[in-house]
């Protein structure tokens, strides 16, 4: 059985052996995530060819995500490498200092001093430390230690309810998509943007730069969590991350779960793709077993009708990172078959108005109704299996495409599996000829069982999906 769940790996040097990664993509990685916080250029570059060499030598489709940092605030280097803090003691902020001690630390971002005011929170290190401001003097933001702990060099900070208005790109960030049009990224993903401007701008910026990456919006940040908001960001997006690390800080731990599902819920309904992300199996960063509540993470992630679950550390800089795809791998499969299934209902709510999107409708509504073995797409640009897998049918969605990109693309939409099929002509016959012989071939589909084909004329223009097919595996075909 397939899985319909899409696993989502952060490389890093936990995963850098060849042997290892290797393991791992055979162990069912289905898109590896370059993290453009760590490392140079180079190294990008040099994983990128890494995973496009296994992938290949393994018979998979990988795809590439480059994660851009993105504004990420955080404190400058300590003399000592770290400091503790305790309750209740003093501590500053200060951009202009070079190292920081006891008293103060040096900072990444200028503009904090004018960000924020007395009462504000900022939560350090993913919310384990918390300081409380005091005032602002000139650039010193002053404040006193609320929670306490041990604070190392390059520590993130977050203001608790949003409001720091750093832009999403860093100029960083503006070379680093140059980087990833490079090595030919299949997806982007932009951290803690606003609004759907700032999609728009990494959008321009991948586009001058000669790439075609599809762009994940990171879910990351208090103001981009309202519906208008989500909306605005999602129409300029191709899918979102539900980065719950950051946004937990943000907007606090208890009111993730929710934000999960009502993110994942509208990304479907906008024909968008969503990747649950962080800390959804932390513990195997050193342990050789996931924790129950892990397990039931990633199986509410996958009944939440996420399209690819993704490992952050656990696979970077973890103790197991072949054991923690498999752990997922299983749990994802096992819940996808024993979850009982029935098209969402609101799928008799979906407006529509395009010819194409209509044949993918009726092909779903088919395909479940007569439950047939596959649906099998013709398509160029993906659109047409996009739309057929943003509700749950139950039916795999082999997505038949002549286009490389766009077969890489597809690795992370659920339920959808690639594969390549040469157009030996622009006869409709021949290629549907075609399309059964590579389905037979890759085994998927055998001598008959009933399948639902979508095809459009004419052959290989994109967008031109307008005809519905059942068909039986290994009969004659006719029109
Ligand atoms: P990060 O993003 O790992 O780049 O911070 C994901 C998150 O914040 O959850
Ligand atoms: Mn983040």
């Amino acid at each position: 059985m397939l899985r319909s769940t899409k696993i989502v790996a952060t490389l890093g040097p936990a995963s850098s052996d060849p042997a290892i990664l290797e393991r791992m993509i055979r162990a069912g990685i289905d898109v590896v995530r370059l993290n453009f916080s760590h490392g140079t250029a180079q190294d990008h570059q040099k994983r990128a060819a890494l995973v496009k060499e296994l992938s290949a030598k393994a018979g998979r489709t990988v795809a590439i995500m480059c994660d851009l940092q993105g504004p990420k605030i955080r404190v400058g280097k300590f003399k000592e490498g770290k400091i503790n803090l305790e309750k209740g003691q003093p501590f500053i902020l200060d951009a202009g200092v070079e190292l920081g001690d006891g008293q103060r630390s040096s900072l990444d971002y200028k503009e904090l001093p004018r960000d924020v005011d007395a009462g504000a929170l900022l939560l350090l290190d993913d919310g384990k430390i918390v300081l409380e401001v005091t005032a602002v003097r000139g650039e010193e933001v002053h404040t006193v230690v609320r929670h306490g702990g041990v604070l190392s060099n390059n520590k993130g900070i977050n203001r608790q309810g949003g409001g720091l208005t750093a832009p999403a790109l860093t100029s960083k960030d503006m070379e680093d998509i140059k980087t990833a049009a490079g090595i030919q990224a299949d997806y982007l993903a932009v951290s803690f943007p606003k609004t759907g401007a700032d999609m728009y701008m990494a959008r321009e910026l991948m586009r001058a730069a000669g790439g075609k990456a599809f762009l994940i919006a990171k879910i990351e940040r208090a103001e981009a969590v309202g519906e208008s908001a989500l909306l605005d960001i999602m129409r300029g997006s191709d899918g979102i991350m539900v980065a719950r690390g950051d946004l937990a800080v943000e907007v606090g731990d208890a009111a993730v779960p929710a934000l999960q599902k009502k993110m994942i819920r509208l990304a479907r309904e906008q024909n968008k793709l969503t990747i649950t992300a962080t800390q959804m199996m932390e513990s195997m960063i050193s342990s050789p077993v996931p924790t129950r509540a892990e397990v039931s993470d990633v199986a509410n992630a996958v009944l939440d009708g996420t399209d690819a679950v993704m490992l952050s550390a656990e696979t970077a800089s973890g103790k197991y990172p072949v054991e923690v795809i498999e752990a997922m791998d299983r749990i994802c499969r096992e819940v996808e078959q024993t979850q009982p299934l029935s098209l969402d209902q609101e799928f008799l709510n979906r407006v529509f108005t395009r010819v194409d999107q209509s044949i993918a409708m009726a092909a779903l509504f088919t395909a479940y109704h007569l439950k047939v073995k596959a649906i099998a797409s013709l398509t160029e640009s993906g659109s047409t299996a996009l739309w057929m897998s943003r509700l749950n049918s139950g039916v795999p969605i082999y997505a038949l495409t002549s286009q490389t990109a766009t077969r890489y693309r597809l690795a992370l939409f659920r339920d959808v599996f690639p594969l390549m099929v040469k157009y030996v002509g622009h006869d409709r016959e021949e290629l549907l000829r075609e399309a059964e012989k590579v389905l037979v071939q890759s085994k998927v589909v055998k001598a008959g069982d009933i399948i639902v084909l979508t095809i459009g004329e004419p052959i290989g223009k994109s967008g031109g999906t307008n005809t519905m097919k059942i068909v039986k595996v290994g009969e004659e075909l006719k029109s």
